[in-house]
C-alpha cells in the first residue's frame, strides 16, 4: 500500500479490515515503510499468513517485484516537501512498469487521482474507488500526453489523448459508502475528515478482495481511534489537545479540513529536521486564509518561517516556545495542534507517548 498521504491511517485501517478473517497479519502499524521497517514488520509475526504493508512511495516497485503481492494499492501522488512534478510523474511511470510486470496482482486505485489513475492503469486487475483528490496542484497536466486536463467535480479528462477518469466501483457519499452492487452503508468510522472516510472506502474495497464483506470489515474499523498518537485527545493542565499529523501540502490542506471549527484555537507547529524536509518553502502552497479571525498560535523550530508565510494570507497569529505556553496563550478548554513529523513527534514526546 503506498500514496503520498494516508499510507500509516489506510494500512491501520485494511489491518482492522481484515482481522474478520482470523489470522495473525503481519503490519509496520507505526509507518516505518522502508525496508528495516518492512523486514522488521515481517520478522515480528513470522507466522503471518498476511502482511499488510505500508510502503513509501519510491519504495513499491522494489515491493512488487520482490513480494509479489496479491494486492496493491495506490491512495494519491503529490509533491512531498521538495519534489518537483517532474519527479512525481517519474514515479507514477515506475510504477506502471511495474504494475504492468506483475499480472497477478489486484491493484485497488484512487481513480480521482488522475497520476495514480495513470500508474494503475497498466495493471491486469484494477478496483477502482472514487477516493477524492482534496489537492490538485500537481495534476493539471494530462500524465499520458501532457495536455492540459479537463476537470469537473471530481471527473476529469484529456481531449488530446482521451485518458479519463475511469469508471468507480466503491465511492463514497457523504458518511455511506457505496459498493459495487450498489448497496450503501453508514461508515460511521471514528477517524475525523473526509480524507480518513475515503481512506476507509479504500480499505473496504482491499477487505473484498480477500471475501470479507464490509459490515464485518466495518465493525473491526469503527474501532479504530486514533493512529500512533494522531486524533487522540490528552488532557494536560485542564486543556484538551488533539493532535493531528500533517507533513506536505496536500497533508495540511486535508489536515485543515479536520481541526475543529471556531473558537476553538489552532497550534500551527513546523520544524524542519530530516525527516520533515530541510526546506520549508512548500508552506507557500498551502492557503491559511481560512484561519483569518481564528486564535492561531504559531510554534516548531521553524515557526518564524511559517510566521512569515501566515501575515502573506493576513492571518494574526502568537508565537509560543512549546505546549505549555501555547496552551496558556490559548485559554481555552481546548486545543488543536496540527505539526509536521517531528514537530508532532516532539509534542507527543512531552504529552507523554499518547498513542
Ligand atoms: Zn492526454
Amino acid at each position: 500500500m503506498t500514496g503520498t498521504n494516508g499510507k500509516t491511517t489506510t494500512t491501520r485501517l485494511i489491518t482492522a479490515a481484515l482481522s474478520p478473517l482470523g489470522f495473525q497479519i503481519a503490519s509496520n502499524i507505526y509507518g516505518a515503510n522502508m525496508e528495516a521497517g518492512l523486514i522488521s514488520a515481517l520478522s515480528r509475526a513470522p507466522d503471518a499468513r498476511i502482511a499488510v504493508l505500508e510502503t513509501d512511495e519510491k519504495y513499491i516497485t522494489a515491493m512488487v517485484k520482490a513480494t509479489r503481492p496479491k494486492v496493491v494499492t495506490l491512495l494519491n501522488l503529490s509533491r512531498d516537501q521538495m519534489d518537483r512534478a517532474a519527479e512525481i510523474w517519474l514515479l507514477a511511470r515506475r510504477w506502471r512498469e511495474a504494475l504492468a510486470d506483475a499480472p497477478d496482482c489486484r491493484v485497488v486505485a484512487n481513480a480521482d487521482d488522475p497520476l495514480v489513475a495513470w500508474a494503475a492503469g497498466s495493471a491486469r486487475q484494477v478496483t477502482w474507488v472514487a477516493a477524492g483528490q482534496r489537492w490538485r496542484e500537481d495534476s493539471w497536466c494530462c500524465p499520458n500526453c501532457g495536455a492540459h486536463l479537463q476537470r469537473e467535480g471530481d471527473d476529469w479528462s484529456c481531449l488530446e489523448c482521451g485518458d479519463r477518469r475511469p469508471p468507480v466501483s466503491w465511492m463514497l457519499y457523504d458518511d455511506e459508502v457505496i459498493d459495487p452492487s450498489g448497496r450503501s452503508t453508514p461508515l460511521q468510522i471514528a477517524l475525523p475528515g473526509r480524507a480518513n472516510r475515503s481512506n476507509a472506502v479504500v480499505a473496504l474495497a482491499v477487505a473484498e478482495a480477500f471475501g470479507v464483506q464490509p459490515s464485518y470489515a466495518l465493525r473491526e474499523m469503527r474501532l479504530v481511534t486514533s493512529i500512533a498518537g494522531r486524533y487522540t485527545q490528552v488532557s494536560r493542565r485542564g486543556c484538551d489537545i488533539r493532535l493531528l499529523l500533517a507533513k506536505n501540502p496536500a497533508g495540511w490542506l486535508e489536515a485543515l479540513d479536520v481541526i475543529a471549527p471556531p473558537p476553538a484555537p489552532v497550534l500551527l507547529a513546523v520544524n524542519a529536521q530530516g525527516p520533515d524536509g530541510r526546506d520549508t518553502s512548500w508552506l507557500w502552497d498551502v492557503d491559511y486564509r481560512r484561519l483569518r479571525g481564528r486564535t492561531i498560535l504559531v510554534g516548531g523550530e521553524r515557526r518564524l518561517d511559517l510566521a512569515v508565510r501566515l501575515e502573506a494570507d493576513d492571518v494574526q497569529f502568537q508565537l509560543v516556545n512549546d505546549i505549555d505556553e501555547a496552551i496558556d496563550a490559548a485559554r481555552s478548554p481546548s486545543l488543536e495542534v496540527l505539526a509536521n513529523y517531528t514537530a508532532f513527534q516532539q509534542y507527543r514526546t512531552v504529552l507523554g507517548r499518547v498513542q
